[in-house]
């Protein structure tokens, strides 16, 4: 069977962003912290890194220069001890080991700055300060101009005295080879290190960025880069303060939109400085990597985790449309069943159209086809019923398996409501199944909606109450629900809002009609019945009980009498010393439990009434009501030591094994066998029952005898007792006296 959801509304998957945004947000801001943190592991990462780097080139530097100091040294510590005489013994002496400390070339000069250079030169007047004058360690000049190459030179100096004469030994180096060891290829040359004094001029700057002398690596920076942001200017000054307070730091700074690591660190030498300068770019391939592994992370965590939300929702959505079709779908007819009806009729309700109409419509004898067909057979002509239902309805409808049988439909239609009618009944009359062509008669309640109905119980239950009017009635298949039906209602309502009230002001009275014994036609005892005394009419059971039944107050009601039938037993007794049984009527509604009847035995006790006095009454109904477990519920009544009646026998189908199962004391035979009794089937009947009766011991009451003939008809089938007008109707408490005080007459 293929199925047709569209009948009825199934909503479609669909993603809820109202949920998926929020959770996005929050794993975009997790990934943002995440990654700040990252970053910042990196930072650190590049600061050890970058400083561990200055320490090296500084290292390197200072024992480069030491070497070439101590060379110095070397010289100086022989001329010292006399082991020359003249400078070009000297000269002759170190010139070769000249090469391997870089040194260019020697010179000694005198107090004038006149002398010899080792390669041969004649130099005069150069110019010396008194710094190159010591005699005690080598002193290294900063970067100035060689006087015969023009290039730039460091000078190592110490002072001397040969043969007397006061000298000083020059040993001199291009500041170009200086970057050899500085310029250890940072990055991908990227990087780049400066050495300055502790003023900051730059004496060496591997990037070649500076090209004039004597410029503070301060304002060159800020000139070059045009800063004016004071924090920036605060980082820069920092450095500055730290260097002339010979500290080391690493520190970044961003220029022109690039990051610049930067690390400072004393060299031990001249209170000289390596800077060493590394922009962010130079680690790009780092970081980038770094940030592409963090970033790869994040969007996969997010596609993940969205995912999941994205499966765990539609998952619930698949889940809430199985929970919606076992809630809303009719498996036979696919079709809305009765929970779908009520909730979207609801909303059809609150729509401002006219004309709208609410309709049950039900298959009669629908029992029969399914005993005679089988269950499978019966659903799939169930299932084309419904189709065929639904597909002539106008467009704006809602239909649907209410139960069994029975459809509901709530329609909006402008034109006349009883050709519509006809149509269907067209269409259901004949229905193949199977190439079975089964003929299906129906019947329709109906009911206009009104524009203040807005209670789809109440209108369900008009037009179940409609479509009641023509049960049995043939050609009639549909009944529009009219005033008189709605007076009905009206009147339940009535009875519904006063029935209460009416039990609080003792409005329910009991009146007792009399058995007797058809052998000596004494009284033998008597069934209590129920009268309404409401605003000086007085009303029958059967204008209230059926109601009752439904809204459960029979609960309250069948206790309330059963007390009062106590009481009179109780007052009879006490007054009279009559030992009357009396029968009392209880509703199967009782039924649910077993444990009602504690109820019972309490208002007995409380009355000091004995239980063989008092006899229940239950229908014959009650016997073959599925939900009832009739067996148990007797059973217990007999042990707490009432008698049992079977009220209204043969007007249900109880079985004669189950009547023979119940430990029964009583079968009351309903009144339509002696309305008929002229029948001789039904004599037959009675007939019959009655054997079955003595069978199984118990005793029988016949109902509703009228007549003479009646009561002759009953006596000469030896059933024991009558209950009936000829003998007495139901009369009230008072008048039963008159049975106790003839004393023949009453059964003690
Ligand atoms: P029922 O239990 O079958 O009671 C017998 C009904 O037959 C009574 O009708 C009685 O007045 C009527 N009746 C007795 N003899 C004759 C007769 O010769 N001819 C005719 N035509 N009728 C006769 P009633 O009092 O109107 O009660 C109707 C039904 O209401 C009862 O039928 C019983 O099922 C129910 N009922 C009455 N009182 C109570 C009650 O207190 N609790 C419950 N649950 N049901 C009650
Ligand atoms: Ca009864
Ligand atoms: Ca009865």
């Amino acid at each position: 069977m293929k199925e047709k959801y569209n009948y009825i509304n199934l909503k479609k998957y669909k993603l809820n962003f109202k949920w998926i945004l929020p959770i996005f947000l929050i794993i975009a801001v997790l990934s943002f912290i995440g990654f700040n943190y990252i970053k910042t592991l990196t930072y650190r990462n590049i600061y050890t890194t970058i400083s561990e780097l200055g320490k090296q080139t500084a290292t390197q530097l200072n024992l480069s220069i030491q070497e070439q100091k101590q060379f110095v040294d070397t010289i100086v510590d022989s001329i010292n001890k006399g082991y020359f005489s003249t400078e070009s013994e000297i000269f002759d002496n170190f010139s070769d080991n000249l090469e391997n400390y870089h040194f260019t070339r020697l010179a000694i000069l005198d107090r004038n700055g006149n002398g010899m250079t080792s390669d041969g030169h004649i130099v005069t007047n150069y110019p010396i300060t008194n710094d190159f004058f010591n005699y005690d360690n080598v002193y290294l000049s900063e970067n100035r101009k060689s006087t015969i190459s023009n290039d730039q030179i460091n000078i190592y100096s110490r002072a001397f005295y040969l043969n007397g004469q006061e000298r000083v030994l020059f040993a001199t180096i291009y500041t170009e080879d200086y970057k050899e060891i500085l310029l250890r290829r940072l990055y991908n040359g990227l990087g780049g290190t400066y050495l300055i004094n502790n003023n900051g001029i730059v004496l060496i700057d591997s990037f070649d960025n500076i090209k004039e002398n004597n410029i503070s690596l301060y304002n060159f920076i800020i000139n070059k880069y045009n800063i004016t942001d004071n924090e920036k200017l605060i980082t820069i000054n920092k450095m500055r303060d730290n260097i002339k307070n010979k500290n080391t730091g690493t520190f970044d700074i961003t220029l022109d939109k690039d990051t610049y690591f930067v690390h400072y660190q004393d060299v031990g030498i001249n209170d000289w400085y390596v800077i060493n300068i590394v922009p962010a770019s130079a680690m790009a391939k780092e970081l980038n990597q770094f940030i592409a592994i963090s970033l790869g992370v994040c969007i996969g965590i997010n596609c993940i985790i969205v995912s999941i939300c994205v499966y765990i929702d539609i998952s619930n959505q698949m889940k809430n449309r199985k929970l919606y079709k076992t809630a809303f779908v009719d498996p036979i007819t696919l079709l809305g069943n009765e929970n779908y009806f009520k909730e979207y009729s609801k909303i059809f309700l609150n729509s401002s159209k006219e004309n709208k109409y609410i309709i049950t419509v039900d298959i009669n004898k629908f029992k029969a086809l399914n005993n005679l067909y089988g269950y499978d057979f019966c659903n799939k002509l169930l299932n084309i019923f419904g189709e065929k239902l639904k597909i002539r309805m106008p467009k704006n409808n809602i239909t649907c398996r209410m139960y069994s049988d029975v459809f509901a439909i709530i329609l909006e239609y402008n034109k006349d409501i009883k050709q519509l009618l006809e149509k269907i009944n067209n269409d259901v009359s004949t229905i193949n199944v199977d190439n079975i062509i089964i003929h299906l008669n129906i019947s329709i309640g109906i009911y206009k909606i009104k524009k203040s109905d807005s209670d789809i119980n109440k209108l369900l239950d008009k037009a179940y109450i409609a479509r009641k009017q023509i049960k049995g009635t043939y050609n009639n298949y549909y009944y529009v629900f009219d005033e008189a039906l709605e007076n009905l209602l009206i009147n339940e309502e009535n009875i519904e809002t006063s029935m209460e009230e009416a039990l609080k002001n003792n409005e329910f009275k009991i009146i007792y009609q009399p058995k007797f014994l058809t052998s000596n036609e004494k009284i033998v005892g008597a069934e209590s019945l129920v009268r309404w005394h409401k605003n000086n009419t007085v009303i029958m059971p059967s204008n209230f009980i059926p109601l009752f039944e439904k809204n459960k107050f029979i609960l309250k009601l069948d206790l309330y009498i059963f007390e009062q039938v106590c009481k009179d037993i109780a007052y009879w007794k006490k007054e009279f010393n009559a030992n009357i049984k009396v029968s009392v009527n209880v509703s199967k509604e009782h039924f649910v439990d077993e444990n009602f009847i504690e109820e019972y035995v309490k208002i007995a006790d409380k009355y000091d009434v004995d239980k063989s006095n008092l006899e229940l009454e239950i229908t014959e109904s009650a016997t073959i009501d599925k939900n009832i477990d009739i067996l148990k519920i007797v059973n217990k009544m007999k042990a707490c030591g009432f008698s049992i009646s079977l009220d209204d026998f043969g007007t249900g189908y109880s079985s004669l094994a189950m009547l023979q199962e119940l430990p029964i004391d009583v079968i009351k035979i309903d009144k339509i066998f002696v309305d008929k009794a002229n029948l001789d089937s039904d004599k037959n009947i009675i007939n019959y029952i009655v054997l079955i009766a003595k069978q199984i011991g118990t005793e029988i009451v016949v109902e509703g005898v009228e007549t003479k003939e009646q009561a002759d008809f009953i006596k000469a089938l030896k059933c024991d007792i009558i209950q009936g007008y000829y003998y007495s109707k139901p009369i009230d408490k008072e008048k039963m006296k008159k049975y106790f005080n003839e004393e023949n007459k009453v059964l003690l």
